[in-house]
C-alpha cells in the first residue's frame, strides 16, 4: 500500500488589496507576528513563518470568498458583510475602520427625516441595507444603485438624497449634504468561513485570535513603574486595579520600593493622580506590545 502524505493547505486570509482597510489590516497582522514579503505587488502573498497566505482582493469580494470557503478568514467591514448577506461567522470585532451608513440630503432641501423619503430617489452603493431600512418603516423609496461618488448624485439630479458611508462627515459637507440618520454602524471584523475546515486550520485560527486579543488588550493598557514609600504599599495596592497583582521591588533606600503594574487606559489618569496623592514618585508610563492573560 502506498501512502501519499498531503501537505496541509495554508490558511487563506482575504484582505482588501488597496483601500482604507489595507494598511491597518497589514499592521495588525505584522503586530501579531506574521511576516510577509512585499504584499503590494502581488495578489497572493505567503506568510514566511506560519502556514498562512493572504489573498489581496476588493473588499466587496471578501464575504463571498469566505462564504464559499475560497478564503478561510477575511478582514472586512461589517457594512460589506451585511450588505452581501453572506453566510459567514463573525469571530472578532477589530476596533478600526469605524464608520456608519447614513441617510443624507441636500442642505436646505425638503428631505429632513426618514419619513420624507417616501417616493423619493435615493442613491447608494448599499441597496440591500437601504431597502431593508425603509421597508422596515413601511416607506417606499426608489433605489438608484451607484458604485462610487454617491455624494455627487443629488447635484447631478440622479437622486434626491443618498445613503452612504460616513466617518467624519466632511465629504458630505463638502458636497452640500447634511447627515440625517445613521442606518447601520460598522467597523472592521474578522470573519470565518462556515465551510468545514481542518483541525490544523482551526488551531491556527485560535492562535491568531489569542494574539489579536493580546494586541487589543495591550492597546487599552499601559505599563507603569513608580517609586513609593514602603509604608504606602498597601494603599497603592488598593488604588491599582484589583485583578492585577503589582510587582514590588526593593530599592537601595530601604524605606522605598519600586512598583510595576498594568493599568487600563480608561482609568489611567485617575489612577495616576491617586497614586501621586499617596506618595508615588518618578512614575514612568510605557506602551505595551502585547498582553496575554
Ligand atoms: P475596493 O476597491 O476594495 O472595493 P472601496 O472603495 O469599496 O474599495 P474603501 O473606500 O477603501 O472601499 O473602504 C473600505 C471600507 O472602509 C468600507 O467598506 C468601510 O468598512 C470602511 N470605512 C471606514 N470609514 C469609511 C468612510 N468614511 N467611507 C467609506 N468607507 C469607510
Ligand atoms: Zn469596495
Amino acid at each position: 500500500m502506498v501512502f501519499i502524505l498531503e501537505t496541509e493547505q495554508p490558511l487563506r486570509i482575504g484582505i482588501q488589496k488597496s483601500g482604507r482597510l489595507t494598511e491597518k489590516t497589514i499592521r495588525l497582522l505584522e503586530d501579531i507576528g506574521l511576516k510577509f514579503d512585499d504584499y503590494k505587488s502581488s495578489l497572493m502573498v505567503k506568510c514566511r513563518n506560519l502556514n498562512i497566505e493572504l489573498l489581496l482582493i476588493r473588499d466587496d469580494d471578501i464575504p463571498e470568498y469566505v462564504q464559499d470557503g475560497v478564503c478561510d478568514l477575511g478582514f472586512v467591514g461589517a457594512n460589506v458583510t451585511a450588505e452581501r448577506n453572506a453566510n459567514v461567522s463573525v469571530i472578532k470585532d477589530l476596533e478600526f475602520g469605524y464608520c456608519r451608513l447614513s441617510l443624507a440630503s441636500p442642505k436646505n432641501g425638503a428631505i429632513k427625516t426618514a419619513e420624507d423619503f417616501q417616493g423619493k430617489r435615493i442613491a447608494t452603493s448599499y441597496p440591500n441595507l437601504t431597502k431593508n431600512f425603509f421597508s422596515g418603516k413601511g416607506i417606499d423609496v426608489r433605489i438608484v444603485e451607484i458604485s462610487g461618488a454617491v455624494e455627487i448624485a443629488p447635484t447631478l439630479n440622479v437622486a434626491d438624497a443618498i445613503c452612504d458611508l460616513v466617518s467624519t462627515g466632511s465629504t458630505l459637507k463638502a458636497n452640500g449634504l447634511v447627515e440625517l440618520e445613521p442606518i447601520f454602524y460598522s467597523q472592521t471584523q474578522l470573519i470565518r468561513t462556515n465551510q468545514p475546515i481542518s483541525a490544523e486550520k482551526q488551531e491556527l485560527i485560535e492562535r491568531l485570535l489569542l494574539r489579536i486579543n493580546g494586541r487589543q488588550l495591550a492597546e487599552k493598557s499601559r505599563y507603569i513603574m513608580l517609586n513609593a514609600p514602603a509604608s504606602a504599599v498597601e494603599e497603592i495596592k488598593n488604588i491599582l486595579p484589583s485583578a492585577k497583582s503589582p510587582t514590588i521591588l526593593p530599592l537601595a533606600d530601604p524605606e522605598m520600593v519600586a512598583i510595576h503594574s498594568v493599568v487600563p487606559i480608561n482609568q489611567f489618569w485617575d489612577i495616576m493622580e491617586r497614586l501621586k496623592q499617596v506618595g508615588a514618585s518618578d512614575m514612568v508610563i510605557l506602551p505595551i506590545q502585547s498582553l496575554i492573560q
